[in-house]
């Protein structure tokens, strides 16, 4: 059986792993399954969502074609994605729902013609070069709602000319309310504003930098950054413009070049764009005006309704060109809902319960097969046990019915010669006599041995405990047992301390026990013919030990040897015989009087069989 186990192992293993083989391809295919299903729901999901996307924005652009004016109409209002801008131009208007700065505009007003009035102001101050008659020249047109803001910024000029900051000051204050545009395109207000900044700085330039984020005046482009860079040049600094405010005023001014664009084709038209930050842009123009929805990025968040049961659904644009992305991913052109890439579609929960799904296939796989290989040994280990057992129990019958044989026909071979007379010799017939006694002593020996191993397994042994000189005991077996021993050639050696202990033991039991032991040391010893019986005392305990040097005990065995039917193999090789009932029922008789057995032994150099009884604490006496 020792030596299947490697084969019955190696089959286990092999199923085993048929099994985690098998048990994988399941787990394949059903993750196969689980993929597909996903990714069908997926493309479902994808297709509905971009139909109702472009079912969305086609409103927008009809909500667009309606819009004549801002602001925009309440049921309009209310269908605005967040954060995001209404925009309509029209010939020297920008108009902006929600209102938001334009810090330039595509059409400023335009400039007006210098009005008359001016030519003789004009002629002292640059030819004659009298500035204070310019300014007296100039004071008459300040009262004059067409020439009043241009008269005050000559004065305001000549004064400065004069070296009178105040009263140049006081000139620029003056124009600061002016609504109107100079002839070089530049509002009056704007101009003082500038120069007071010259002539004051300070909180003149924090004003101005305010006016100019405010979008105060509808400025040129280049206006606006000429004023913006003089702030910074005043300043010392390097600022620039506030990134929204300049990003949303050049929307608008592309969103004017495209309806530039239109215009020269001459027909309405109409577009849509989601720029690479996701953020949208929908204009339609008509010769008259164009009207546009800017919506930030994010538009999408609020524009794309997914179906109730989709919360694990992630969402996320691509722009057109990119690769696809992973298998359980699903895109979808944009082309339907007329904007140029792609959105793509994923599932977080396919991916993360697929996970969950299979470690707990495999913890359960791990299990099982646990399980197997542990019930596999379990079973293997008590069948094993089992023969085992059985082995010993036919091994004992044997060596019990072997015991028997040689003695019972050495026994009926001289009964015989006696009945029949054929011993007429009175010492021979002395001789078979002897023989006779000593043969049928050591059969009822045996059959007591055997009664009494039977009752002690079953448990029906009684034992008579009483306190015993226990080294006057080893005396009387060393004694009785010396004569046997000489017999056959063996001496003994008997070495006690000179105490006399006393233990509570069974004393024929114990007899019994130490003789089991001296003939054991005297059977397994083929060669040295003396056999050592010691006693020695402690506090505690008695130690009375029995060694041999013979055959000794393989370190393997030295624990099976106490167990019932086991035989050493030294011992059977040797062809010694035995039942292997002697150590047994030396250990139950020395446990049951509270000692214990030690055994010490080297292969092939001899054993060492020690018992330890307890003292009985009183009873000891010097001898
Ligand atoms: P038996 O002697 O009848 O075989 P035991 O139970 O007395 O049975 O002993 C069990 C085994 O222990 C023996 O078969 C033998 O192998 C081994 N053994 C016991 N005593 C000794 C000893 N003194 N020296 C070597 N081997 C021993």
């Amino acid at each position: 059986m020792r030596r299947s186990l490697p084969l019955f192992l190696a089959i286990v293993v092999c199923l085993a792993i048929w099994q985690v083989w098998l048990t994988w391809r399941l787990m394949e295919q059903d993750r196969n399954l689980a993929a597909q299903h996903a990714r069908e729901r997926l493309e479902q999901i994808a297709d509905l969502a971009v139909a109702q996307l472009a079912s969305a924005l086609g409103e927008w652009d009809l909500s667009l074609r309606e819009l004549d004016a801002l602001p925009p109409p309440a049921s309009l209002r209310t269908k605005l994605p967040p954060d995001g801008t209404l925009v309509l131009l029209a010939h020297h208007s920008v108009a902006v729902y929600p209102g938001k700065s334009l810090l330039f505009v595509p059409e400023p007003p335009a400039a007006a013609p210098l009005p008359n009035g001016f030519e003789a102001a004009e002629k002292l101050e640059f030819r004659d070069q009298n500035y204070d008659r310019a300014i007296a020249a100039l004071q008459p047109l300040t009262g004059q709602l067409v020439t009043r803001a241009e008269a005050w910024l000559r004065i305001a000029r000549l004064e400065r000319r004069l070296n009178h900051p105040e009263a140049a000051l006081a000139a620029y204050d003056r124009m600061s309310g002016e609504t109107g545009v100079s002839p070089d395109g530049v509002p009056y207000a704007l101009l003082a504003a500038g120069a007071r900044c010259e002539l004051r700085g300070g909180a003149e330039l924090q004003r101005l930098r305010a006016a100019l984020i405010e979008g105060r005046w509808p400025l040129h482009r280049e206006t606006f950054e000429y004023y913006w860079s003089e702030v910074n040049r005043i300043r010392h600094t390097a600022d620039d413009p506030p990134k929204d405010a300049l990003e949303f005023s050049s929307l608008v001014s592309r969103l004017h070049e495209q309806w530039q664009q239109a215009l020269r084709t001459g027909s309405n038209s109409s577009g849509r764009e989601a720029r690479p930050d996701a953020s949208l842009l929908i204009w339609y123009s008509t010769p008259t005006r164009l009207t546009a929805l800017s919506a930030p990025a994010g538009w999408l968040g609020a524009g794309l309704k997914l179906p109730a049961n989709s919360g694990d659904i992630r969402w996320r644009l691509q722009p057109s060109g990119l690769p696809a992305g992973a298998e359980t991913h699903v895109l979808r052109s944009l082309a339907e809902a007329q904007l140029g890439g792609k959105i793509e579609f994923s599932s977080i929960a396919a991916i993360s319960h697929g996970g969950i799904g299979r470690a707990l296939w495999l913890a359960g796989l791990a299990l099982m097969l646990l399980l197997v290989l542990a019930g596999a040994y379990a079973m293997y280990r008590g069948v094993s046990r089992e023969l085992r057992v059985a082995q010993l129990q036919s091994d004992f019958v044997s060596a019990v019915s072997h015991e028997f044989r040689s003695p019972l026909t050495s026994l009926s071979g001289i009964s015989e010669l006696l009945a029949n007379g054929r011993l007429a010799d009175e010492s021979r017939k002395n001789q078979a006599y002897t023989y006779l006694q000593r043969e049928t002593g050591r059969l009822k020996h045996l059959v007591e041995d055997l009664l009494d191993f039977g009752r002690m397994e079953s448990g029906r042994k009684h034992y008579q405990i009483e306190a015993h000189d226990v080294f006057g005991v080893v005396r009387a077996v060393v004694a009785d047992f010396r004569e046997e021993a000489l017999a056959g050639g063996f001496e003994v050696e008997l070495n006690l301390d000179s105490i006399a202990p006393t233990v509570k033991a069974d004393e024929e039991e114990l007899r019994r026990a130490i003789r089991n032991l001296l003939e054991n040391a005297v059977k397994y010893s083929p060669e040295c013919r003396t056999v050592w019986v010691e006693g020695r005392v402690n506090h505690r305990q008695v130690a009375i030990s029995v060694r041999d040097r013979g055959m000794g005990i393989d370190p393997r065995e030295q624990r099976e040897v106490f167990q019932k039917f086991v035989r050493g193999a030294a011992a059977k090789k040797a062809g010694i015989k035995g039942t292997g009932i002697g150590l047994s029922m030396v250990r139950q008789i020395v446990n049951a009087c509270g000692g214990e057995i030690r055994l010490e032994s080297v292969a092939g150099e001899g054993s060492t069989f020690t018992i330890l009884f307890p003292l009985a604490g009183a009873g000891e006496a010097r001898k």
